[in-house]
């Protein structure tokens, strides 16, 4: 059987962490569709498109990874996508609480998509967008977080806002 998962997120920036779980995604399923969040009520740093941009160049090596938007539901685009999964990634605790709801939701939502959980890679484990933002704003270093391209959009961004 072909499994085809989802792996949806904001990607604002995308990071090793999240390349970690696609590639670990990408041997595990026969299709995986990075799926960027066209979400409004975050506050992003980057547009769709640009995020977008960065995901493809950094999984071209993948033919069976291919990158896209969506909008809504995510399990009406699961749906719509044929999906059997949605892929999530768990750094720690705090990550559990509103996982474990979205995934029940979901499931109710959706009964035959399920949520397959990747625990976070032991090296990626404090990485997240967030952070990464935070950490360049203040001019820190991001070598160890992020791939070069995504370091040096990260920071044309920045330069850009100061
Ligand atoms: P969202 O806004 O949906 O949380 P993110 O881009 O922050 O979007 O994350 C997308 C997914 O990738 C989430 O499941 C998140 O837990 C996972 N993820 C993010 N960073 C890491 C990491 N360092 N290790 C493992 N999973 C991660």
């Amino acid at each position: 059987m072909k499994t085809i998962a989802v792996y949806p997120g904001s990607f604002d920036p995308p990071t090793y962490g999240h390349l970690d779980i696609v590639d670990r995604s990408s041997r595990v399923f026969s299709r995986v569709i990075v799926a960027v969040a066209r979400n409004i009520r975050k506050n992003v740093l980057f547009t769709t498109s640009e995020r977008m941009e960065m995901l493809r160049k950094l999984t071209r090596s993948y033919s069976n990874v291919e990158i896209d938007s969506f909008r809504g539901l995510l399990v009406d685009y699961a749906r719509d996508k044929g999906a059997h999964v949605v892929v999530r990634g768990l750094r720690a605790i705090s990550d559990f609480e509103y996982e474990f709801q979205m995934a029940h939701m979901n499931k109710k939502l959706a009964p035959e998509v399920d949520t397959v959980f990747m625990m976070t890679g032991e090296r990626y484990s404090y990485i997240s967008s967030n952070i990464v933002k935070e950490i360049a704003g203040f001019g820190g270093k991001i070598d160890d977080l992020v791939p070069p391209m995504v370091r040096e959009q990260v920071l044309r961004k920045i330069r850009k806002g100061k």
